[in-house]
């Protein structure tokens, strides 16, 4: 997938980085300054991979339905969970993309410990 560039909120210089790094907190690389998704980015992007997850399993599902009536339970269970697997592993960047697409990405201070 795509890269995107994020700009940083202290200095404005701009970092590029894939959308599952884009869900943790961000060191800039200029003036290391550590920022986070806020509050809203990061439940839009909950509601969107919660989204993409249910399209998916959807689209497997009606696929499956018509290809594998004759297959055995084993196969089938394997396919499911190979499935399962694909859909956690995909899911997340799918729900980080839309929610770029849609809204962008707005950024918070990173909290000090
Ligand atoms: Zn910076």
């Amino acid at each position: 997938m795509k890269e995107i560039e994020i700009k940083c909120p202290r200095c404005g210089k701009v970092k590029t980085m894939n959308y599952k790094e884009a869900k943790q907190t961000v060191e800039c690389p200029h003036c290391h300054f550590g920022f986070q998704l806020d509050k809203k980015t990061l439940s839009r992007q909950k509601w969107m991979t919660l989204l993409s997850t249910f399209l998916i399993i959807l689209v497997i599902s009606f696929v499956l339905t018509f290809t594998l009536r004759n297959a055995n339970n084993t196969v089938l269970i394997l396919i499911l969970v190979l499935l399962g697997l694909v859909v956690a592993y995909v899911s997340n960047p799918i729900g980080a993309w839309l929610t770029f697409q849609f809204w962008g990405f707005s950024y918070e201070p990173k909290p000090k410990k």
